[in-house]
């Protein structure tokens, strides 16, 4: 694949950066950095127009073809590529292998297609109809439903088959979202196992069980869902900016092993912030269930909380005591590593991020992409995270949301027979 570069000139300090583009299968690729002087943000998109032409579309710097700049930037949508850097002889050379030709897979990889076939044209066609079959669904406009469901069925990029009404809205997103959380689950938990276990449970405690099932009402699932499709969507509107960490999973390498050095090069940390609170904020209102499923598979009882967990507020004895704690105090019952699912919430949701950015106390150097944030410990030094570690734990959250997704539904069976 090609590789394009450009001369780019900061608008406010005449900086230049030489910008090596690695054209790949995308239709648009987002670009976002800081002008290593300063330190304005330089963002925008470069539009392949059928491989004859590139648009650049830039905020605040010019661009011209060119070989020069006083640093180097190396750009891909599908891979982590190397983070901005003085221009030297040397790291001219270091950048002369593209992404493309580091990562690329050789030979045919099913993954690959999967995330090639969620791009714009998916998201802008599919991902629309299936946006509107879920508010169908919501509002109970089932009548509407099935037309759009054979809408669906003539797109190539989608293989549904006949379901009844309410499974669809499921089966839907876990066609879309299952592949990619399948090359690293995020729990030991998948949705047959979850099935499993609570029909065991139904078996041995029936009246437990039925305490499980009958805690929430279809209304209240239903409303859950709502929330939980709002992240799935939010999750697809970012999908291009997140894309270089989901294939590098799907490629099983480890971030940890370049995060020094390469990074994303296409979205600002606020940008990806966002995505990560609104997540957390949900994910966390919605944890109610998935503490009833610990509390009933571990320790008999949907209203069994592990006595040892200490929150400050006197023991907690049932789900409406827990329901009324604080997110932290939430997170810590959550993350109780005796529980078998709730565990999940201690990899991508952490009060070491969610409270310094919620209340702006971090800080983040735009070169190294190194965002630190602080503590409210005064002697307690900042976690430091990588933007293209912080842009993983956003697509661990949606491995969560999917697990939530995939239990609701479960027990939305269960009430039914
Ligand atoms: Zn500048």
């Amino acid at each position: 694949m090609a590789v394009v570069t450009q001369t780019v000139t900061c608008e406010v300090c005449d900086t230049k950066t030489l910008v090596k583009f690695q054209v790949g299968t995308l239709k648009e690729y987002p670009i976002h950095y800081s002008c290593p002087t300063c330190l304005t943000n330089i963002y925008g998109e470069i539009i392949n127009h059928n491989d004859e032409w590139l648009e650049y579309n830039l905020n605040n710097a010019t661009n011209k073809s060119g070989f020069d700049g006083d640093y180097i930037l190396v750009l891909s949508g599908e891979f982590p590529s190397i983070k901005i850097t003085k221009f030297t002889e040397e790291t001219f050379l270091a950048s002369a292998f593209s992404p493309f030709i580091r990562y690329a897979p050789h030979g045919k990889i099913e993954m690959y297609e999967i995330l090639q076939g969620m791009l714009p044209s998916f998201i802008n066609k599919e991902w629309k109809i299936i946006e509107r079959i879920a508010n169908l669904y919501f509002n109970k406009r089932d009548e509407y439903i099935e037309k759009e469901i054979n809408k669906l069925r003539e797109s190539p990029n989608i293989t549904i088959s006949p379901y009844e009404k309410d499974s669809s809205v499921s089966k839907l997103i876990t066609t879309v979202f299952r592949t990619l959380s399948a090359i690293k689950p995020i729990s030991e938990y998948s949705a047959e196992s979850l099935s499993t276990t609570l029909k065991e449970i139904s078996n041995q405690s029936p009246s437990e069980f039925l305490e499980f099932l009958n805690y929430y009402t279809e209304d209240d699932l239903l409303h859950i869902q709502k929330q939980l499709f709002s992240l799935f969507n939010s999750f697809i509107n970012h999908y291009r900016y997140l894309l270089p960490v989901i294939y590098f999973e799907a490629l099983n390498k480890d971030i940890e092993k370049i995060k020094h050095i390469e990074g994303l090069n296409t979205v600002s940390l606020e940008k990806l912030d966002r995505l990560y609170q609104n997540t957390y904020e949900t994910l966390l209102e919605n944890s109610n269930l998935i503490m009833m499923f610990d509390n009933l598979v571990v320790r008999g009882s949907v209203n069994n909380f592990n006595s040892s967990i200490n929150v400050g507020r006197g023991q907690i004895r049932t789900i409406n005591d827990f329901k009324k704690l604080t997110k932290g105090q939430k997170l810590k019952y959550l993350s109780d590593s005796s529980n078998k699912l709730s565990v999940i919430f201690q990899k991508s949701l952490d009060t070491k991020l969610r409270n310094p950015i919620g209340h702006n106390n971090y800080t983040y150097d735009p070169n190294t992409q190194l965002i630190k944030f602080n503590s409210i410990y005064e002697n307690q030094s900042p976690y430091e995270l990588y933007l293209i570690e912080f842009a993983y734990k956003c697509f661990e959250s949606i491995k969560i949301n999917l697990l939530i997704w995939d239990l609701i539904f479960l027990i939305k069976e269960l009430k039914k027979n």
